[in-house]
């Protein structure tokens, strides 16, 4: 793939929200590191982000939105909530809310979980793509897995040159460091990433913060789930991929990174199957392959 180094300009942001829509991603500034964007409400879109950074494993992601009117369709906004996004929106703050059930939101992009971390971001240009594309966009860092975070389009274009179509270059970063993460989902506030935001600030704003906070930041079936399962039992809801069709297919033509799309999913449905056990086909460990694993080993593990 040839990566285009582009100028922020209207011009640029026309041609990155074509791409967007076209179910890929792009490395956008935002007024904290440079962020790789795609579409939050299409699944492979979302599975393309982790190809390119070649991350091993899923977590939660952060979409961004262009303002808090826009985050209320998605979230749910408590009173702490409104009053810390309507101080400090648009900037360096992430608030986790409980996700909306009629949000169009990947369920990859919550790595299926019930919350939803959303940002309003000030920098120009991420605000242009926003409102060019008409897509809340997840974005995580503009990196390879286990890189230091981009401030530079140039940092991004030696860890991503040949894996994003386009790297938009609006410049150095002006934080350099990511978002505060603030939980907001019930009880008292919760401090998940210190930031450029303090938690002084904050609580000043939206009253009590803990700090630092713990939040479940993965998605697991509350079933036992058997891997590399080549048939299953009469108790087992089979998940399959390619040639072993199972009960519900990650994917019937062993795409990966449909597969990687529709995990999340898949693992909720059985969950709510009948069947007291879950088994799972087995995944390839080459390119998203090795995230889908990761995350079926970690859903496969005894609880503690
Ligand atoms: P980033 O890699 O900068 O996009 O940051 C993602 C981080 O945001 C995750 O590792 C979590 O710590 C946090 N986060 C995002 N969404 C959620 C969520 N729904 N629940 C809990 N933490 C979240
Ligand atoms: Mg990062």
């Amino acid at each position: 793939m040839q990566t285009h180094v582009l100028k922020f300009d209207d011009a640029t942001i026309a041609e990155a929200a074509g791409l967007i829509l076209a179910g890929q991603c792009v490395a956008v500034p935002t007024e904290t590191v440079y962020g790789l964007a795609a579409d939050a409400t299409n699944g492979e879109a979302v599975a393309r982000i982790y190809e390119a950074k070649g991350r091993p494993s899923f977590n939660p992601l952060i979409v961004h939105v262009p303002d808090l009117a826009a985050a209320r369709e998605i979230g749910e906004f408590g009173e702490e909530a409104e009053a810390l996004a309507t101080r400090y929106w648009p900037g360096p703050l992430t608030l986790v809310v409980p996700l909306r059930e009629a949000a169009q939101i990947a369920s990859i992009a919550t790595a299926g979980l019930p919350t939803i971390g959303l940002r309003v971001p000030a920098h120009p240009a991420m605000q242009a793509l926003l409102r060019a594309a008409g897509r809340p966009l997840a974005a995580p860092s503009a990196n390879a897995s286990g890189a230091i975070s981009p401030t530079r389009a140039k940092h991004v274009l030696k860890s991503l040159g040949g894996r994003v179509p386009l790297i938009i270059d609006g410049g150095p970063t002006e934080r350099g460091i990511e978002s505060t993460i603030v939980a907001a989902t019930g009880g008292p506030l919760r401090l998940l990433r210190a930031g450029p935001i303090q938690v002084d600030a904050l609580a000043s704003e939206g009253g009590k913060i803990e700090a630092p906070g713990q939040l479940a930041s993965h998605y697991a079936p509350s079933k036992p789930l058997r891997l590399n399962a080549s048939s299953a039992e009469p108790d087992e809801f089979w998940i399959g991929f390619g040639d072993l069709a199972g009960d519900a297919t990650l994917s019937a033509d062993g795409d990966l990174t449909e597969a990687a799309a529709r995990l999340f999913d898949v693992l909720h449905q059985a969950d709510d199957a009948a069947q007291s056990r879950i088994a799972v086909a087995p995944v390839p460990e080459t390119g998203l392959g090795a995230a889908i694993n990761d995350r079926l080993r970690r859903a496969a593990a005894p609880r503690s």
